[in-house]
């Protein structure tokens, strides 16, 4: 069925309101701000992180620290912008101490928001950003065995790749995520599934 632009726009600002109110995991306790994520209602990508940081927690915005700055620069290489996807991670609340989500807060926070946004937004491909967003939303456990390749689970179409901040620890790491960054242009131009 279409959909109409200002129906998933609506949808997205009320998720993004529950989730700034969310208290359905421990990980609310100690966020100054929740990140629920950002970008345009009709993107044709979904950037999935890991979880928000320090910087991520002040701003209430995602992947605005130094990962943000290596996705930006990877996007742009590619000659693609930032502003042209919807950005998000799969918790939406800072854990302490940048400690990894934990199964049980993100599963909730997965099914509580995450699914929601991508049926509101709809996009032809979900970029996993990283082992625990490959790990959260495949259920695989070694990110290396489908990285820079197109999975495709039920109606949606994943692409899992390195976290930008991995990226930033290992040049040969930076290198593959650029090239499957550069190779997620083509499945861009992909038509909606619906
Ligand atoms: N890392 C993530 O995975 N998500 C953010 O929003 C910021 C850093």
């Amino acid at each position: 069925m279409m959909r109409t632009d200002s129906t998933a726009s609506v949808k997205l600002t009320v998720i993004a309101r529950e989730i700034r109110h969310c208290t359905r995991c421990s990980l609310f306790r100690d966020r100054q701000k929740a990140v629920p994520g950002e970008g345009p209602e009709n993107a044709k990508m979904v950037l999935l992180g890991e979880a928000p940081g320090r910087e991520e927690d002040i701003q209430g915005r995602p992947f605005v620290g130094l990962s943000g700055r290596i996705l930006d620069q990877v996007l742009r290489d590619a000659g693609l912008k930032r502003e042209d996807f919807f950005i998000t991670s799969v918790v939406k609340c800072r854990p302490p101490r940048n400690r990894v989500p934990r199964r049980i807060e993100y599963e909730t926070c997965i099914r509580a928001h995450l699914w929601r946004q991508i049926d509101a937004i709809n996009p032809v491909v979900i970029c996993l950003l990283g082992g625990v967003a490959a790990k959260a939303l495949l259920n695989v456990n070694r990110l290396s065995e489908i990285r820079g390749k197109v999975v495709k689970r039920g109606r949606k179409t994943f692409f899992p790749t390195y976290h930008p901040a991995a990226a930033g620890r290992n040049r040969s790491w930076y290198q593959a995520l650029s090239e499957d960054i550069a190779k997620l242009r083509s499945l861009l131009g992909s038509e909606r599934s619906e």
